[in-house]
């Protein structure tokens, strides 16, 4: 691929991010930082049937009704953003993550790892989808992308 079509490709890679308030501008400022675009945001407290449709493929995980709970139990700020960026979440279970992630910096206990990440690609748009209207995603060019990416 020629440096300008990787650069696009990597522009439409999203991740959904959702996390629990108290730690929200620190970890909006790690993505910021690497230059990822947000491109929607906003603050809810999801049901348990959301939770449940959300964590859908854990279903049958014996940690899922918990999970599930801990998700519906208050305020989410749920995030979309370009682009994908599980290696700053870092690894599931904190213990085992990284310095330097998010995870690896900030959490402890596998159960209250502090963020959800898509777990690709793929599960990024159902999640963005599950999560946002599409009148909610919003389409802009930010200034640091030239820099960032090579796009003009
Ligand atoms: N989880 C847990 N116990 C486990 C594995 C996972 O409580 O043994 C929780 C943990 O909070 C994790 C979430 O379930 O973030 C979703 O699990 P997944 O395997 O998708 O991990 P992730 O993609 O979040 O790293
Ligand atoms: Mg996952």
């Amino acid at each position: 691929m020629v440096q300008e079509e990787e650069a696009h490709a990597a522009e439409n890679e999203r991740t959904f991010i959702a996390i629990k308030p108290d730690r929200i501008a620190e970890i909006i400022s790690r993505f910021e930082r690497k230059g990822f675009k947000l491109v929607a945001i906003k603050i809810m407290v999801p049901s348990k049937e959301f939770a449940q449709k959300h964590y859908h493929d854990l279903k049958d995980r014996p940690f899922f009704n918990g999970l599930c709970g801990f998700l519906s139990s208050g305020p989410v700020i749920a995030m979309g953003f370009i682009k994908y960026g599980r290696k700053l979440i870092g690894a599931t279970d904190p213990q085992r993550s990284e310095p330097g992630t998010i995870r690896g910096d900030l959490a402890v206990v596998v159960g209250r790892n502090i963020i959800h990440g898509s777990d690709g690609p793929e599960t990024a748009k159902d999640e963005i989808n599950l999560w946002f209207k599409p009148q909610e995603l919003v389409n802009y060019r930010s200034n640091a992308e030239k820099w960032i990416y090579g796009v003009n």
